[in-house]
């Protein structure tokens, strides 16, 4: 599938907000990276050269499977096609000087995930994702601890834009972000949904 958006969601998580010096917002803070930042399970994340720190976020993703358009929190779970492990790439110190994050989120590779798997509505408090660099467990991360549910975030965000079927929702990053160097292997885990395994290259110019 091949999403028009990826909608990301962030400081979902009250003690990442914490850890990166933030406030939790009082509605979701959303943000996009192009379609053209996705690669698959397995390929690389190439570090650009000269933007300094670049940082994994494990997630979970939420791949719509149809037309959503000011949907009720209630109707919302029935537009998804399933969630899948997603790592919301992350430039953080061009992050931190640019107020738009269009290129510390949006760079060449920077959102691996993998392919949507069925989950029923009433597992999602349940799902956890859990962050391994090169084996060792970085982040461990639960949906019940989300500040925005995740029906309430695709009923939000298709308040305002149209999901369509393929588009993808990043849905935030619990706390435990670290950086990322060229030979690690990251990988981002949804127990009884699947792991994400990436290595990570630097961009030879
Ligand atoms: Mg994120």
């Amino acid at each position: 599938m091949k999403p028009t958006k990826i909608v990301c969601v962030g400081r979902n998580y009250a003690a990442h907000a914490r850890e990166l010096g933030n406030e939790v917002p009082d509605e979701p803070l959303l943000f996009f990276k192009p379609p053209s930042t996705l690669v698959e399970p397995g390929e690389s994340i190439v570090l650009p050269t000269g933007l300094g720190r670049v940082d994994f976020e494990g997630e979970i993703g939420v791949w719509i499977g149809r037309r959503a358009r000011r949907v009720g929190v209630d109707q919302a779970w029935a537009c998804t096609a399933g969630v899948a492990p997603l790592n919301d790439v992350t430039a953080r110190e061009l992050q931190r000087r640019e107020k738009q994050w269009a290129r510390a989120k949006g760079c060449d590779t920077f959102c691996p995930v993998g392919a949507p798997v069925p989950v029923a509505e009433r597992d999602l408090p349940g799902l956890e994702v859990i962050t391994r660099v090169n084996g060792v467990v970085r982040q461990h991360g639960r949906a019940a601890d989300m500040v925005f549910s995740i029906p309430f975030l695709i009923a939000h965000i298709s308040a305002y834009m149209t999901l369509e079927p393929g588009d993808l929702i990043a849905t935030g990053t619990p706390d435990g972000v670290g950086p990322l160097a060229p030979g690690d292997e990251v990988e981002v885990e949804i127990p009884g949904v699947g792991r994400l395994l990436n290595p990570v290259v630097v961009d030879e110019p």
